[in-house]
C-alpha cells in the first residue's frame, strides 16, 4: 500500500496522487525544472522564492524545515549555510550592508544637487546595464506618465547614463513628493529624442538593431523593474529576448502571479529600504541590478535541455505516450520535464 502512495508522488514539488494518470497529468502542466527554487533542508522545489519563503518562514510553515532553517538558515537569499558562524559571516554580504546603501544615498544626493548629465557610454565595458526611470504626470488630471528622469548603470554599479529628460508634452504634475523634480530641473534638461537616440545607442553597443538578436551579438542585457512601461514611456524599443525585468520573472512573482513591487523584492531579499520619501533612479537601477545578479547565480546546474524560452511550446508528456508515462518512476517522469521560463542563471554560461 505505501509503495503505492510513493510511486504517484512528484519527484518535484512532493505533491501526492491517488492514480498515476493525475501524476502525469499535474507533470504536464507543472513545468518543473533544476531551475525552481529549492528548500535546502527537504529538497522540495517551489515555482518562486515566495512560495518557498512560505515554506521556510511563512506563517505556516513546513516545521520539521523551519526549525533547521531558523538555526542556519539565510532569511534574505534562503541559503542553507553549513553553522550558524557560517551564517553570520554569511549575512554581511548577503545584506548589503549600511555602508553600501549609504553610499547610494550620497551619491544620489550628489547627483540630484548637481542635475548632472553624466555619458560614460562609451567607456563602460558592462555586458548588463539597468534602467531607472522616474516619471511627472501629463494631461489634464496629470495622470500620464512622462518620463523625466533617467539613469543606466552598468555591472560595476557605476553610473553610464544620467540625464533629467524635457518631455515632449506639457507637464501638469511634477509629483515632486516622490520625484523631487521641480520645473528648474527640467527647463535646460536633455530633449526625449535625444536622450532617446543615447539611450538605443548604449543598449544596442555599437550593433546595427538587425544584428541585436543574434547569438554573439555586443549588444547589452537591459535589467529593470516594470522595462516595458519604462522604454514605453522614453519611447526606445529593444527586444523582449535582451530584458531581464524583475517585475515580470516568475521565480520573484507573487504566489497569484502578480508583480511584486521594487520596494518589497529589495526589502526581503536584499535585506534593505528603498524609496522612502523621494525616489532617486539610481537607487531603482542599483536594486534591479542586485536582485538580477542574485538570480543568475543561484548554483543551478547546468542543463541545456531546460530554460529554452519557448519550452512552454514544447509538450514533454504527449498523449500518445499516455500508456508509457504511466509506466515510468517519479524521477524519469521529472527527467523529461523542462521550465517555461528562460532562468537567468544561463546568461552566466555565455
Ligand atoms: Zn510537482
Ligand atoms: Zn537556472
Ligand atoms: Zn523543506
Ligand atoms: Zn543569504
Amino acid at each position: 500500500m505505501q509503495s503505492y502512495i510513493c510511486r504517484n508522488k512528484c519527484a518535484a514539488c512532493y505533491r501526492q496522487y491517488n492514480k498515476v494518470e493525475h501524476l502525469v497529468e499535474h507533470m504536464r502542466v507543472s513545468f518543473h525544472s533544476v531551475h525552481e527554487p529549492k528548500c535546502d533542508v527537504c529538497q522540495k522545489q517551489c515555482r518562486s522564492y515566495e512560495s518557498l519563503r512560505e515554506h521556510l518562514i511563512g506563517p505556516l510553515p513546513k516545521v520539521e524545515c523551519a526549525r533547521v532553517f531558523s538555526v542556519r538558515g539565510c532569511n534574505l537569499c534562503l541559503k542553507l549555510l553549513d553553522s550558524s558562524s557560517a551564517l553570520r559571516s554569511h549575512r554581511a554580504a548577503c545584506q548589503f550592508s549600511r555602508t553600501a546603501t549609504g553610499l547610494i544615498s550620497r551619491m544620489s544626493r550628489l547627483n540630484l544637487q548637481a542635475g548632472s548629465y553624466i555619458d560614460n557610454g562609451q567607456m563602460s565595458g558592462s555586458r548588463v546595464v539597468a534602467l531607472g526611470c522616474k516619471m511627472v504626470g501629463g494631461g489634464s488630471d496629470g495622470s500620464l506618465d512622462l518620463c523625466a528622469r533617467v539613469c543606466l548603470v552598468g555591472e560595476d554599479e557605476n553610473i553610464i547614463f544620467h540625464a533629467y529628460v524635457k518631455p515632449q508634452l506639457p507637464v501638469t504634475n511634477y509629483r515632486y513628493e516622490s520625484t523631487g523634480i521641480r520645473p528648474e530641473h527640467l527647463r535646460d534638461a536633455v530633449p526625449i529624442k535625444q536622450a532617446q537616440r543615447r539611450i538605443q545607442d548604449i543598449l544596442c553597443n555599437g550593433e546595427p538593431m538587425w544584428k541585436v538578436r543574434s547569438k554573439g551579438s555586443k549588444a547589452r542585457i537591459l535589467v529593470g523593474h516594470g522595462l516595458e512601461h519604462d522604454l514605453n514611456c522614453l519611447g526606445v524599443e529593444y527586444p523582449s529576448i535582451l530584458l531581464r525585468d524583475t517585475a515580470k520573472y516568475p521565480p520573484l512573482m507573487k504566489t497569484s502571479k502578480l508583480s511584486n513591487s521594487l520596494k518589497y523584492l529589495t526589502q526581503t531579499y536584499l535585506g534593505y529600504e528603498i524609496q522612502n520619501g523621494i525616489q532617486d533612479p539610481y537607487e531603482d537601477c542599483v536594486a534591479a541590478l542586485r536582485l538580477y545578479m542574485r538570480m543568475r547565480y543561484p548554483g543551478h546546474p547546468r542543463d541545456y535541455a531546460s530554460g529554452c524560452s519557448d519550452a512552454s511550446a514544447r509538450n514533454n508528456y504527449p498523449a500518445w505516450r499516455q500508456r508509457e508515462l504511466e509506466r515510468m518512476t517519479p524521477e524519469a517522469l521529472l527527467d523529461l520535464s523542462g521550465s517555461d521560463y528562460y532562468c537567468w542563471c544561463l546568461d552566466s554560461y555565455n
